[in-house]
């Protein structure tokens, strides 16, 4: 007992061990304690590396420009269907309890490659594409929990789980947008500790999708962090929603009715349609149609550059 109160004492007298000692102490107590949280929360490294994203992803965003800029022209949205540049398609509907969908709403669903699950069809190579990167990634396959609910199976999900299921007309399954998934051993909230939960999170955007409803979100939202609840968005709104860590209610407030955005190869735009017009610039080798929900079209087009 008395050496060690004379290594304090000598230690007190020389200030620079004594520094050096309490900065070595800091040092391994914060190692120790990374090391555990990591160990034991895996989910900590995720939401260390998100913070990161956020940080180094500060310099993204959309170039709002001036119509024109390009040549544009109005365009009948009914005469848009027979141009095969041009796919119309449910993938930028906000849907929410301020934004129900239409009591006459039909979702356009399939069945995904003879599986017995149904989804909206804008989400068929998206999701082939998601699943063939995690199971190469990973080595590990993605399963669906649930995909399209139809109004019978959505008051179902609600009378079962009703804290979880959002209202009739409110929740994105009624549309087939969203996916539940899930890897062996890692569903629910656990999904989010797997390796391929936290991929889908942070990279799920190449494939077209987001995590609707994120933790850092939930005020924007009103719904609790859900990780395994996947949302189709398609291009490039996927990437700018993540990477600027958006809710999709926040993206599209942030469009402007009646604006031009540029990002990368795309052009965005989001027009109410006048009299079943749309303005739109004249070149572009795609094009991607879809009603917002608020009575408005999100119209996003690919331009060679
Ligand atoms: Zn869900």
């Amino acid at each position: 007992m008395n050496k060690i109160k004379n290594i304090f004492k000598k230690m007190i007298k020389n200030k620079k061990l004594f520094v050096l000692s309490l900065i070595s102490l800091i040092l391994a107590v914060g190692v120790c304690s990374a090391f555990v949280l990591f160990h034991f929360v895996p989910e900590a490294s995720y939401r260390v590396k998100t913070f990161v994203s956020g940080i180094l992803n500060c310099t993204v965003r959309l170039d709002k420009i001036q119509a024109d800029k390009y040549d544009t022209k109005t365009i009948v949205v009914e005469e848009f269907i027979n141009d095969p540049k041009v796919t119309f398609d449910q993938s930028m509907m906000l849907i929410n309890a301020e934004h129900p969908l239409a009591d006459d709403f039909e979702a356009k669903t399939g069945e995904y490659r003879d599986s017995g699950v149904y989804m909206n069809c804008c989400l068929f190579d998206a999701y082939a594409s998601l699943s063939l990167d995690i199971s190469e990634r990973f080595d590990t396959k993605l399963y669906i929990k649930s995909a399209y609910r139809t109004y019978e199976q959505q008051l179902e999900e609600i009378e079962s789980s009703s804290d979880l299921a959002a209202p009739i007309g409110s929740s994105e399954h009624q549309a087939g947008l969203a996916l539940d998934v899930y890897v062996p051993y890692h569903a629910g909230y656990a999904f989010v500790q797997s390796k391929a939960g936290q991929y889908t999170a942070s990279d799920g955007w190449k494939h077209g999708f987001i995590i609707r409803y994120q933790y850092y979100n939930v005020e924007q939202t009103k719904i609790a962090y859900e990780p395994w609840h996947i949302r189709y968005v398609g291009f490039p709104h996927a990437e700018i929603i993540t990477k600027k860590q958006l809710s999709l209610e926040k993206y599209i407030d942030s469009l402007e009715v009646g604006s031009f955005y540029t990002f990368g190869d795309y052009i965005i735009t989001r027009q109410a349609p006048l009299e079943g017009t749309l303005l739109l610039p004249v070149d572009y080798i795609g094009a991607v149609i879809s009603p917002d929900n608020c009575g408005n079209y999100i119209v996003t087009l690919k331009i060679q550059t």
